[in-house]
């Protein structure tokens, strides 16, 4: 096998982008936005169909500061999927493991019940090795629990390291710059720099021509579908937010899941993934909520979470919950919801001719890999255009 030539990465508009004048001559796929479900099928396509020429384009740097997936919590688990799903995400672990290696870390997951369910144990046995997670809940509200495996990453990271074994086997980046994708294979693309008033601001624009384009633009992408090429998806998107709980957490806590709210042991604390409800509106606007009359910055939906668990949770009830002045004050991301539901698989469509998107979503930790592979199989296939 011969070693395949690195692709070319364009970081800033100091480096002159010219792909009409390229010797390797035009690309063959661009793929709009490198999270990690855009680097994972970058990093696919150059194993199934390492014929093709990619170019990568992310509005932000890698990974995005900004994106669904610097947020996510990392967590893979069978929890909470059905049967029908479990060798897809049998399969991304395994890819997990190759890709990441060590900074993937087993760990236990707990699911929290107040009745005794099917495969449930006393959450005091459970918890025995780990008082500092058991001092955190009422063990009275919660009773039962039951064990799932889980392994926890960062999937900053992971977009990360698919992008550059990408990179290292062929495929283009293109950093900083906001593409638009237009109907017939033609995308725009802004490249974008910072003033000395720190405003962002246009440099140069461009126009390419590809067979096939994907777009991987997470909770944009059916906004851009819909603008751009004028394809309505059943697709939407929903505002979280990820609160930080700072009550202390050791290297090997459980993540713990109690009514739809996760806390993920992070950073010697923890952070809180709240449920997703519902799609918000076309046209919703995230704003904080009041706890007893004072501004917060968390959104009304995950207040009400919060406050509804406090008697169970009683650490939420303390001041290691930070609530924050204003929305800013919370991280806080827009995430793609497949088919509008918040508990659907990843996936990807036919959009035209042209065109295929790719969503992430709740269930990318587990399942992304998977569907970015897919993807990938079926552009190889040559089903794909
Ligand atoms: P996913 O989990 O589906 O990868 P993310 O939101 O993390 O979702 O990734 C989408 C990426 O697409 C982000 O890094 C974001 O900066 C990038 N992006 C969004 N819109 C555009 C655009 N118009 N042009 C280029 N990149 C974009």
């Amino acid at each position: 096998m011969t070693t395949p030539t690195p692709g070319r990465v364009w970081a800033h508009v100091g480096q002159p982008f010219t792909p009409g004048t390229d010797p390797q001559g035009p690309h063959d796929v661009l793929i709009l936005g490198a999270g990690r479900m855009g680097s994972a099928l970058a990093l696919a396509l150059t194993e199934h169909a390492p014929h093709l020429k990619t170019l990568l384009i992310e509005e932000g740097g890698l990974p995005n500061e900004d994106g669904a997936t610097i947020l996510a919590p990392g967590v893979w688990t069978l929890a909470h999927l059905p049967a029908a799903q479990h060798d897809a995400a049998r399969w991304t672990l395994n890819r997990l493991r190759t890709l990441l290696g060590d900074a993937l870390q087993a760990r236990p997951y707990l699911t929290l019940h107040a009745e005794p369910a099917p495969g449930t144990q006393p959450t005091r046995d459970l918890l025995a090795a780990h008082p500092q997670s058991l001092a955190l809940l009422d063990p009275g509200a919660f009773p039962h629990a039951r064990a799932h495996e889980a392994h926890t990453y960062r999937p900053g990271t992971l977009a990360q390291v698919a992008a550059q074994s990408a990179i290292r086997r062929g495929t283009d980046l293109l950093l900083n710059t906001r593409a638009t994708p237009h109907p017939g294979g033609r995308v725009t693309l802004e490249r974008l720099t910072v003033t000395n008033t720190h405003q962002i601001v246009t440099h140069e624009t461009h126009t390419l021509h590809a067979p096939l384009i994907v777009l991987a633009t997470g909770a944009h992408a059916p906004t851009q579908a819909e603008h751009h090429l004028g394809v309505h998806t059943r697709h939407a998107r929903a505002y979280r937010q990820t609160p930080h709980l700072a009550t202390p957490s050791t290297e090997d806590a459980p993540v713990l899941h109690a009514h739809g709210l996760t806390l993920r042991p992070q950073h010697g604390a923890y952070t809180l993934i709240p449920p997703i409800h519902h799609r918000d509106p076309h046209g919703y606007a995230p704003q904080g909520g009041h706890l007893t009359g004072v501004p917060t910055g968390l959104r009304r939906e995950t207040l009400e979470d919060l406050v509804g668990l406090m008697d169970a949770l009683p650490a939420l009830a303390t001041s290691d919950l930070h609530l924050g002045r204003s929305l800013a004050d919370i991280p806080g991301a827009w995430l793609a919801l497949p088919g509008g539901q918040p508990g659907a698989p990843p996936t990807h469509d036919r959009l035209d001719d042209h065109t295929h998107l790719l969503l992430g979503g709740p269930h990318a930790d587990t399942l992304g890999l998977w569907t970015a592979d897919a993807l990938a199989r079926e552009i190889a296939g040559g089903r794909g255009q």
